[in-house]
């Protein structure tokens, strides 16, 4: 498909920016599970730059908001949207810890491993749970990037979740409803309302 005008189609990043080097098969795995949600093609952005003001010494943590101000320059651009993963734990100001955020109906989302693997042992390191909660995460906050709010159904990826619980109950695709407003989001983008 060609854009307008010359105007590239937006496509999907998905872009490791942690201090450790990506686990093995991590991203891979997560790009595979976009591409089947999403219906789109993911790729991955290779930049070595790194959130430069991110870190809070007071908190030990990186702010979320701050990544995503950051992304929406250092990343691959409009119109295209962008997932950055980190191993960084990240925090927004009133919450103890964030697993991910997002601009909603925005370009730019970021989703930490640091609390889905509470007790990483070498042995768990990057394995399937891992990669499995990932999943859900990174497609949870690209569909606030598209624009999708939360949803009240628990198996829903779209639903709530602040524990480990919680993204274990969830599947890793979208209802039906989240679906049709996906569909619609993404074709007319800034129509959301609710
Ligand atoms: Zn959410
Ligand atoms: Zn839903």
């Amino acid at each position: 498909m060609k854009g307008k005008a010359g105007a590239p189609d937006p496509s999907l990043y998905l872009w490791w920016i942690g201090a450790e080097a990506t686990p093995d098969g991590l991203l891979e795995s997560v790009r595979g599970h976009m591409d089947r949600v999403f219906g789109m093609t993911t790729r991955v952005w290779h930049g070595r730059e790194r959130p430069p003001h991110a870190f809070d010494p007071k908190r030990n943590q990186h702010s979320s908001t701050r990544i995503l101000e950051w992304l929406l320059h250092a990343g691959p651009g409009a119109p295209h949207r962008v997932l950055a993963v980190t191993d960084m734990d990240l925090f927004i100001p009133v919450l103890t810890f964030v697993f991910g955020e997002a601009q909603l109906g925005g370009r730019a989302a970021v989703v930490s491993t640091a609390r889905l693997e509470p007790a990483p042992t070498p042995a768990l390191r990057g394995g399937r749970l891992l990669a499995s909660r990932l999943a859900k995460e990174a497609v949870h906050e690209l569909g606030h990037a598209f624009g999708l709010v939360h949803c009240d159904r628990v198996r829903c990826v779209m639903s709530r979740s602040s524990s480990l619980i919680e993204i274990d109950a969830k599947g890793g695709g979208f209802c039906d409803d989240c679906w049709t407003r996906y569909l619609d989001l993404r074709e007319h983008p800034g129509s959301s309302h609710d």
